[in-house]
């Protein structure tokens, strides 16, 4: 009865079967009327009798009309809930959902534009899915090129400050390393040391195993010299075979000993070169700001510099392979 009912309402039984059951329920109630009728005329009827006729009548017709009015009310009403569950399957994101009413003619027409809405919600979301992978792929590709000129920059800007053949930072740079480090010593009270390194006997390498095995010394004294220092230290190549130490919050006692240690292990390093082992030796000349004397970077950077070189020509003065002649001793700070 259920699959029968859902049949008709979903418009499989056709609605002439509607009017045929009207027009038999119809027909059923003339006919119990009639016969009604012909009862109260053949039976000398009492007014018991009449009672009981009307009340079949009117349970006949309850009987066989009744359903049929559910039945038009339901056929009206069920139209209208399958178009609610179908707005609702859409709000709920179900595009492409589809309704089957073709039970009534204008339903049908109302549910068909339904269906055509739904198609085509479901058709743009998938255009739209479609633009929106299709953007995320396009992001995607932004980033990854963002990146490799991010990498580029960094190389870039590498190459900008680093010396070509050792890696260390080059003078440009060491220069305005330095001059910044001392404006913020000056600005914060707080000592700065640097250190002229000057390789000794350079000459005598290059002219006795050639340039090429130079230039292998060069790469590695860098290197030794980096592994002995902080990383808050920063080694600069001055000139040829020259280079620069920046020593931030370094007292001169402190920058002293630093520039022994670089001295005693270049001193005892095996440099391994084309050639084969080698060994070199280092002259160092340390000047430092105490922090506490009023100075301007600029000139505070000559100043320092000069003093440094000063001391680089005292040590190469007194046999080289050494810092100053009494390195121990703490000199008087540098100042303006
Ligand atoms: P001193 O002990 O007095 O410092 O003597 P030195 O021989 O080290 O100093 P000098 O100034 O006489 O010679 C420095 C040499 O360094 C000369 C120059 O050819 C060499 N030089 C400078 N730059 C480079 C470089 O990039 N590679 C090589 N292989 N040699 C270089
Ligand atoms: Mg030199
Ligand atoms: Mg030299």
């Amino acid at each position: 009865m259920k699959k029968f009912l859902d049949l008709f309402l979903r418009g499989k039984i056709r609605n002439s079967l509607l009017a045929g059951f009207i027009i038999l329920a119809f027909a059923l109630i003339i006919v119990t009327s009639a016969a009604g009728y012909y009862l109260l005329n053949k039976v000398s009827a009492d007014a018991g009798s009449i009672t009981w006729i009307i009340a079949v009548a009117a349970i006949l017709v309850m009987i066989f009309f009744l359903p049929v009015v559910i039945l038009a009310a339901r056929k009206i009403s069920y139209p209208l809930e399958v178009l609610a569950e179908g707005a609702d399957e859409i709000s709920r994101g179900n595009y492409g959902f589809t309704l089957d009413l073709s039970s009534n003619h204008e339903i049908n027409i109302l549910a068909q534009s339904f269906n055509r809405m739904s198609t085509k919600l479901k058709e743009q979301r998938e255009v739209l899915l479609k633009q929106i992978s299709l953007l995320e792929a396009q992001k995607q590709e932004i980033a990854a090129q963002n990146e490799e000129l991010a990498e580029a920059n960094a190389r870039l800007e590498l190459i900008a400050i680093t010396d070509q053949l050792t890696g260390a930072y080059n003078r440009r740079y060491i220069m305005r390393e330095i001059e910044q480090e001392l404006a913020i010593s000056i600005r914060h009270g707080l000592p700065l040391s640097i250190t002229m390194i000057d390789i000794d006997h350079f000459k005598e390498i290059n002219d006795t195993h050639g340039h090429q095995v130079g230039d292998e010394v060069l790469k590695e004294v860098v290197q030794v010299l980096s592994s002995s220092m902080r990383t808050s230290d920063l080694l600069g190549r001055y000139g040829g075979e020259e280079f620069i130490v920046i020593a931030p919050l370094t007292a001169h006692h402190e920058a002293l000993v630093l520039a022994e240690r670089l001295r005693e292990t270049v001193s005892k390093w095996p440099f391994e070169t084309t050639y084969g082992f080698l060994k070199l030796t280092i002259s160092l000349g340390v000047a430092t700001y105490d922090g506490k004397t009023e100075a301007y970077p600029s000139t505070l950077l000559e100043q320092l510099l000069a003093r440094a070189d000063a001391e680089l020509y005292k040590a190469k003065s007194s046999g080289r392979n050494c810092i100053s002649p009494v390195y121990i001793e703490e000199r008087a700070a540098v100042t303006s």
